[in-house]
This record gives structure tokens, C-alpha cells and sequence, in this order.
């Protein structure tokens, strides 16, 4: 899995983002942030994030996919966290993953009312995610796209907090430890979308 910093080198992302937000290039960060099209179950890292529900419990979409190929003595763990609220993660072994860990965050369940709420939650999820690493030493992070599934927030928004709130964290003094995060997409279109914003939050010069 490249760093995004080779993505422009090979002209896979173009350089020339729409200017709404635009931040301070920097080409240590572009060494730290990857885009990747697959399976999250298969990826190799410290520790993916699962977008999990309130219950810990299992349930559909990566949820389903982490469980399954976990086994079920990731149910037994999450069984013993007693939920997780919206927003927040916790985290577990990650049994028969290649990744050694898995973080459980609550994404929102998406709805026009109460907008702010829903994206300081989704927001939430990539910190609290990201704080729970750190805490455990983990360098290595995937995430997948929380809350864009089952419960429906708008992939261009969510994607922007995504990239928003993992480029504030990784530059901060806290975030230092992280050495890559990994957006793991699944969809051809939710690829784009990440492709399209990425130059935005990390431009590349
Ligand atoms: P939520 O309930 O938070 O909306 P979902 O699991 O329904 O979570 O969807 C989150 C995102 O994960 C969606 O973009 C979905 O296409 C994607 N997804 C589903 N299965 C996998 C998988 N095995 N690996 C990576 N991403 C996946």
C-alpha cells in the first residue's frame, strides 16, 4: 500500500484541487497518508477500525466482513466492553485479521436535522480512533469510510471530515506517533470521491 506522495508522483492524483479549503502543503504528511481499494479484512496493519454499532455486537456491511473473518473470539471480547456510545471507540485484539487490532467506533446514523451533531460525531470517530492508537502503540491505522453505508452520510461530506480531522490529528504534537493511516475504500465511487478531495486536504505542492 503506496503513500499518496507516490499517487502524484505516478499522476494517479492530480495536483490541481478546487481551492475551498486548501491546506499548507507539507511532504512529510504525504508520506503518511495512503488510499487503498479492497478489503479491509485483508489489510496488514497494527489495527483496523471497524464501523461498528452502539451494541459492539456485530451487525451488517464492514461490521459483518471484520467479524467473519475475525472469528468468534472478537465477539466474546466486544461482549465484555458493554457498547460504546456514538462517537466513541474502543478497541480489541484483532484474533484471525492479519491486523493485530481492531478499534470499534460508533458512527451516526445520518439525518438533514441536527447536521452539526452528526458531523462532530463522524468527526469524533477518526479522533477517538486515532487517540486509541496512539495509547496502544499502534503506528499503523485503516480506517474504512464510517457511516456511509448503512447509515447514509453523504460520502463527499464525510469524506471531508475524514481527511480534515486525520490531517489535524497527524500533524499534531499527539498524533506525532502515527506513522500511516490508510483510507481503505470500496466502492469505485467512494474511491473517486477520496481521489478527488484528497489534493484539497493534502496538496501536494
Ligand atoms: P456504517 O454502518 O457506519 O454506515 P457500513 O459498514 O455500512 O458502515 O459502511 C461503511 C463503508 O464500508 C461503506 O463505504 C462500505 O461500502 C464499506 N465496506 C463494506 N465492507 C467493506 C470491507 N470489507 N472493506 C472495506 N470497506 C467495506
Amino acid at each position: 500500500i503506496k503513500p499518496i506522495a507516490e499517487f502524484y508522483a505516478n499522476n494517479i492524483l492530480k495536483p490541481a484541487p478546487p481551492a475551498k479549503v486548501r491546506r499548507k502543503h507539507d511532504p512529510a504528511l504525504l508520506e503518511r497518508v495512503s488510499l487503498y481499494q479492497g478489503d479491509i479484512t485483508k489489510v496488514d496493519v497494527d489495527a483496523v477500525v471497524n464501523a461498528a454499532n452502539r451494541s459492539l455486537l456485530g451487525g451488517g456491511g464492514v461490521d459483518g466482513a471484520i467479524h467473519a473473518a475475525a472469528g468468534p473470539k472478537l465477539y466474546d471480547e466486544c461482549r465484555e466492553l458493554n457498547g460504546c456510545s456514538t462517537g466513541e471507540s474502543k478497541i480489541t485484539k484483532g484474533y484471525n485479521l492479519p491486523a493485530r487490532h481492531v478499534i470499534h467506533t460508533v458512527g451516526p446514523v445520518y439525518s438533514t436535522r441536527d447536521k452539526e451533531e452528526k458531523a462532530e460525531q463522524l468527526a469524533s470517530c477518526y479522533k477517538t480512533s486515532m487517540q486509541l492508537a496512539v495509547e496502544n502503540t499502534i503506528r499503523h491505522v485503516a480506517f474504512p469510510s464510517i457511516s456511509t453505508g448503512i447509515y447514509s452520510y453523504p460520502i463527499v461530506d464525510a469524506t471531508r471530515i475524514a481527511l480534515d480531522t486525520v490531517r489535524t490529528f497527524i500533524e499534531s504534537e499527539e498524533g506525532a506517533k502515527i506513522e500511516r493511516v490508510i483510507f481503505v475504500v470500496w466502492s469505485n465511487k467512494d474511491k473517486e470521491v477520496y481521489e478527488s478531495l484528497i489534493p484539497e486536504y493534502f496538496p501536494p505542492g
